[in-house]
């Protein structure tokens, strides 16, 4: 046996946690600042949301907002959040039934660990944001992907995408099934599930009672004139769905951790539940400040996606340039490609000497798949990055071709 504190550690960990014990972002965000690289891996904005939001929460701890605020969130972001709902969506919601959680991420957790215990199980698609098989396994619950998988054109000329296989859905649903969680915009593929999609998924969830927890975080990232559809807004659904969203991507403020869910009453008291023994509270200062940002005026939102947009066609225009097949991102802050025509049979491999080789660091795809062949070719990259930033990378990855 492993002696030492590695050895050590890895035998205090609870054999359910063992696979999750580092996480690639971690490591490559360490690569990227010993080779000097640019970290087109993890998905943080290197600019700063809007300045009133940032004066507010400033303003905010300087007046003394900085104790435990009420457990459910504050109202004014509580009535923010349902009046968003209802301003871009439609959706009818009750400030009561909003949850103020510690980012998206505690919500999907609190979720999860509130509804799912040992037996049951959870339909997700993987790839999948990495917090969910960890998130999964920590309830005991048994996590069922479904693949996304490339749809490439048959006409050889439009950009591949992701699709599942509506097959290959179904069967992944049993009587166990406790929970879909959906994420749409999808983070990594760039995928945006459509009404038809959802509308699938919603009536598999309904035939076997299952509650859909979708989680929204980049709903205002839609290009090319897409729409996001909330879950939530399908027929019937609103009454088994909870929906999650968050400050950090909308506002470009990652690090502040400020998300929420809202859903039928019962369903969020569960949450609640969970919700108060993992965090309590969080984000006092920041809740006021949130809540008057999510006024801000349509244009705000619209030129969010503007400029994303731009972003994401000067970085996939430059690696369909540099060699990649470059997958058509619909929404997210990502961009996924295939590196098989560059000559290399795996993109973890690649990932770890890109920052070495040409000074540009990106994310394996296999890293958020449980079936590693699935993504085994495939890299994502960020572009929300300030455009200069992006101009450099696209250069540096040039030199992947001579
Ligand atoms: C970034 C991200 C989150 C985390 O949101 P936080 O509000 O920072 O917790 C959740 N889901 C997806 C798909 C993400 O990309």
């Amino acid at each position: 046996m492993a002696r030492g504190p590695a050895g050590y550690r890895a035998r205090m960990l609870v054999e359910r946690m063992r696979p999750f014990t580092s996480t690639i972002f971690a490591e490559m965000s360490a690569l990227a600042v010993r080779t000097g690289a640019i970290n087109l891996g993890q998905g943080f904005p290197d600019t700063d949301g809007p300045p009133s939001l940032l004066a507010d929460a400033a303003a905010n701890i300087q007046s003394g907002v900085n104790q435990y605020p009420p457990g459910p969130g504050i109202p004014e972001l509580r009535a923010a959040v349902a009046e968003h709902q209802r301003r871009f969506y439609g959706l009818d919601v009750d400030p009561d039934a909003v949850l103020v959680t510690t980012g998206a991420t505690e919500a999907i957790a609190a979720a999860v660990l509130a509804l799912c215990g040992p037996g049951d199980e959870v339909v997700t698609f993987q790839p999948y944001y990495d917090s969910y098989a960890a998130t999964i396994a920590l309830s005991g619950a048994t996590l069922r992907p479904v693949p996304l998988r490339p749809q490439y054109g048959s006409d050889g000329q439009a950009a591949p995408d992701f699709a599942f296989d509506p097959d290959e859905l179904r069967a992944a649903f049993s009587p166990r099934t406790r929970v879909v969680l959906v994420n749409t915009p999808h983070n990594p593929t760039g995928t945006v599930l459509d009404r038809e999609q959802l509308t699938l998924i919603g009536e598999l969830a309904a035939e076997y009672d299952a509650v859909v927890v979708t989680d929204e975080v980049y709903e205002h990232m839609v290009f090319d004139s897409g729409r996001h559809v909330p879950m939530a807004t399908l027929p019937g659904m609103a009454e088994r769905t909870l929906t999650i969203s968050s400050a950090g991507k909308t506002f470009s403020v990652t690090g502040w951790k400020v998300g929420w869910v809202h859903g039928p009453g019962e369903l969020v008291s569960a949450v609640r539940a969970a919700k108060q023994f993992l965090t309590y509270v969080s984000g006092a200062p920041f809740q006021p400040a949130i809540a008057a940002a999510l006024g801000l005026p349509d244009t705000f939102y619209s030129g969010l996606a503007e400029e994303l947009q731009g972003k994401r066609d000067l970085l996939s225009d430059g690696l369909r340039a540099a060699g990649f097949t470059v997958f058509r991102s619909a929404g997210t802050y990502f961009v996924v490609t295939d590196v098989t025509p560059l000559g290399f049979g795996d993109g973890a491999e690649l990932c770890w000497s890109l920052p070495e080789r040409i000074g540009v660091a990106a994310v394996p795809v296999s890293v958020f798949c449980s079936d590693p062949d699935l993504g085994r070719t495939l890299v994502r990259f960020a572009f929300c990055k300030r455009a200069e930033v992006l101009t450099e990378a696209v250069s540096r990855l040039g030199a992947l071709r001579g």
